[in-house]
């Protein structure tokens, strides 16, 4: 890889709400695109791509339209719109040349790799990006918990969490214009503040596996890259 960069094999966290763009559910294909290109620029210059998206924008286990449905069962159709989301950014990758490989928790042969650790990491080896869907392949967890998870497989050098807030804020800046935002922040930090970065289960197993969290806005344009190269505004977490 480009020797500009910090890291050589990253793990890239989009939650669903990012692929919404400005609409008020779904999928928005201009929006996936970005985010394709964004990731797209990096492969290209050798850095090693795991993919976890989010599925917030179609369905979520805890949300409303889950009624009184059992916790497990919203949880399962939550996993199931976070394959929609990997197949949306493998065909937004795809079309700009990006070789791509999704890997889903739930087998389901006719859309997607089942998740394999080894060929996973063949994959990242041969230069492709690996998508990894429906989380971990269980209820009660998130994409978080998923996106800690492969990230320790995968052996990653940082879990990266592209949102649409270009750091972690001691509040919400949306709300609260005195927020001011963190440069760098302990595991422990987040954890003892309750700091709403990712799941509590996703911060303690990048804290046991010693694997940085970067939380950058995917927003900006050459976000991605300046997050690698380290000239970016994020908040790291180590
Ligand atoms: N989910 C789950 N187990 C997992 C991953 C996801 O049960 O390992 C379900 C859960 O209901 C969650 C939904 O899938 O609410 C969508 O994922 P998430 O909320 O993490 O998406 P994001 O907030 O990143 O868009």
């Amino acid at each position: 890889a480009n020797p500009e960069f910090r890291y050589k094999r990253v793990l890239l966290k989009v939650s669903g709400e990012v692929l919404m763009g400005d609409q008020a559910y779904g999928i928005d294909m201009k929006t996936v695109a970005t985010v394709a290109q964004a990731v797209a620029q990096v492969a290209r210059e050798g850095v090693e791509i795991c993919l976890v998206i989010g599925g917030g924008n179609i369905f979520r286990g805890l949300s409303k339209a889950a009624g009184d449905m059992e916790r497990a069962t919203a949880d399962y159709m939550g996993m199931l719109a976070t394959v929609m989301n990997a197949l949306a950014m493998q065909a937004a990758l795809e079309k700009i040349g990006v070789q791509t490989r999704v890997q889903s928790a739930l087998t389901m042969n006719a859309v997607a790799e089942p998740y394999v650790r080894r060929r996973a990491l063949r994959h990242l080896e041969k230069g492709r990006v690996v998508i990894f869907a429906a989380g971990v392949g269980a209820p009660f967890f998130t994409t978080d918990s998923g996106a800690a998870l492969r990230a320790a497989e995968m052996g990653c050098d940082a879990l990266l969490k592209g949102t649409s807030v270009d750091g972690v804020y001691t509040a919400d800046p949306k709300k609260d214009k005195s927020a001011t935002r963190y440069d760098t922040l302990t595991y422990h930090d987040v954890l003892a503040k309750d700091l709403k970065v990712m799941d509590a289960s996703a911060i303690a197993l990048m804290r046991d596996s010693d694997i940085p969290i970067v939380v950058f806005s995917i927003r900006e344009d050459n976000s991605l890259r300046r997050t690698l190269t380290g000239e970016g505004v994020f908040t790291v977490i180590s």
